[in-house]
């Protein structure tokens, strides 16, 4: 049985289509009555049975309403030139259905995003960031990273750069449910399928006028359109399909894109924390099997995020609770090496010779991270990899989010990365209809990944050049790293250019 909710102003539609209905439910016709607005169905003149061919069209099928496609939706419902386009999306999450129940009392659960400025302003302008800040969340503005060794630290501060903040931590059912309560206020045509992707058949020839609105098209124009079968046994059409189905994109492999990429042979375990005394910093610790990082999440809770063998993820997970607390101060502070005190790789001798230009946090001294004192939450571990669509488009596909790309969580950019392809797609989709262009045409998209591609592929290398960098125990590797360490703490225009390129305001890290 196949349910729509049409999600057009606070409206939560649920109907039965004929299709689904038409050999059990005697009163079939009656409820055609509640297709919700958002949809066109076509009815193909020549079929036998009619009610066979009463497929719904849309302008734009997303298929995966996680973080990133809902964003996509929320920011076409925003801007006035799409804010009329037809859209469908499909994912059978029922978080999409019911919306995930979010008690203020519980503690964080530990899927958190470090949203950059840039997200933030993203939410901003698309109205989703005031229902975030009505959860829990958590500005920081300091950071400070360092590495086992004891040779170098940086500090960064949001006032090196003229910044309030360096980020935000968010729970990412707050984030998903402040978009969907976002476009629920919107006064759009979207409608919510709870079912999956199946296969997808896409057009081999062009015909002209698939510019034109879906209420338009002519049945001759379906074999224009892409035909999404649903795993419900239903199917609808689209000038536009967007994969933002994850990282084991249905929608990549039925287009046929391939990727490219590679396993860390890591793993990252995650948790929510306890300490004594709020947290308004980021901390991250370099060891040499990974990064462990210390975010803030709101009042005394932070979260952890682990990197390690997979193996010792397994023995993480399952330890006893007082030995993982343990083992958690061990790796933030007390073990592997002394806490980097010395400047003898930088330091003093390096601000003297850039001074005046040093920012305000280099005379800011080593912290020790906060004591964990208990363990909040579940543990979970998830294996880390590097991967990459060959193509983001072509002709009526496009892939955002971890769809067209996953990175190493170590700098927390890979849900930024896609908000910043919702930005894109967003403003590349309305380019087309403001000169009446059809929205699924492969030259069109293809501006949107030359934009992107470009862009990621450089946020790639930077955090594949860290992963890689950090990951080896070798004394010349050690000292130059303690160098970099020290130069980024003293020299204000790197430092300035590092917090500018992670807040997601550069396009491109030290280029510019
Ligand atoms: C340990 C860890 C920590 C991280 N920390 C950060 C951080 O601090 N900051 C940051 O920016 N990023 C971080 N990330 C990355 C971030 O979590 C991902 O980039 C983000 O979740 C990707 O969102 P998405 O919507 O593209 O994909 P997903 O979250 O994978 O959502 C995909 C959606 O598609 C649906 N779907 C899948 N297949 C189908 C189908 N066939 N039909 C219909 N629907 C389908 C699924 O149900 C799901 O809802 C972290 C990742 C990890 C592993």
């Amino acid at each position: 049985m196949s349910r729509l909710i049409a999600t057009r102003r606070l409206v939560s539609k649920i109907f039965i289509p004929r299709l689904a209905t038409r050999a059990f439910c005697t009163d079939a016709p009656e409820k055609l009555n509640d297709v919700p607005s958002g949809s066109h169905f076509n009815k193909e003149p020549e079929g036998d049975e009619h009610f066979m061919n009463d497929v719904p069209q849309h302008d734009i099928a997303i298929v995966g309403g996680g973080m990133v496609g809902m964003a996509l939706a929320c920011s076409l419902a925003s801007m006035p030139l799409t804010k009329h386009l037809s859209i469908a999306i499909i994912d059978s999450n029922p978080a999409l259905s019911n919306g995930p129940v979010i008690k203020k009392d519980d503690p964080p659960d530990p899927r958190v995003s470090t949203v950059t400025p840039s997200t933030i302003s993203l939410f901003k302008d698309i109205g989703a960031w005031e229902h975030v800040e009505q959860h829990r969340h958590a500005y920081f503005d300091k950071m400070q990273v360092w590495d086992y060794t004891g040779f170098g630290y940086t500090k960064y501060n949001a006032r090196d750069a003229d910044k309030d903040v360096l980020g935000c931590v968010v729970e990412n059912k707050v984030l998903h449910k402040s978009l969907l309560s976002c476009l629920q206020n919107k006064d759009f045509n979207s409608t919510i399928y709870p079912t999956r992707l199946s296969s997808l058949s896409l057009p081999t020839r062009s015909v002209s006028s698939a510019g034109a609105s879906v209420s338009s098209t002519s049945s001759k124009n379906l074999a224009n359109l892409a035909k999404l079968d649903l795993s419900d046994g239903t199917n609808l059409y689209a000038k536009l399909v967007v994969g933002a189905d994850g990282s084991k994109s249905r929608v990549r492999e039925l287009a046929g894109i391939k990727t490219t990429g590679w396993n860390y042979s890591q793993s990252a375990v995650i948790c929510t924390v306890e300490h004594p005394t709020e947290n308004f910093c980021a901390w991250q610790r370099f060891l040499p099997a990974g990064p462990i990082a210390l975010l803030p999440i709101g009042d005394n809770f932070s979260n952890i995020v682990w990197t390690m063998s997979p193996k010792d993820a397994s023995n993480h997970k399952i330890m006893n609770e007082v030995d993982f607390v343990k083992a958690v101060n061990h790796a933030l502070d007390s073990g592997y090496g002394p806490r980097p005190e010395s400047r003898v790789f930088g330091g003093d001798v390096l601000s003297s010779f850039f001074r005046p230009d040093v920012t305000s946090s280099v005379h800011e001294r080593f912290e020790p991270p906060p004591k964990v004192v208990r363990l909040v939450s579940d543990r979970m571990a998830f294996p880390l990899s590097l991967m990459h669509a060959n193509q983001y488009a072509s002709k009526r596909v496009v892939l955002i989010g971890d769809a067209a790309h996953t990175v190493h969580p170590l700098a927390g950019q890979g849900v930024n990365m896609g908000y910043g392809d919702v930005s894109s797609l967003s403003n590349v989709i309305a380019d087309g209809v403001a000169v009446g262009s059809d929205i699924g045409e492969v030259t069109l998209l293809k501006k949107y990944e030359a934009e992107r591609k470009t862009a990621n592929i450089a946020m790639m290398a930077v955090l594949d050049g860290f992963q890689k960098a950090y990951s080896v125990d070798f004394g010349p590797i050690n000292i130059l790293r303690a160098a970099a360490f020290n130069g980024a703490n003293v020299f204000a225009p790197l430092k300035r250019n590092i917090i500018s390129y992670a807040s997601g305001e550069r396009r491109l890290p030290f280029l510019s």
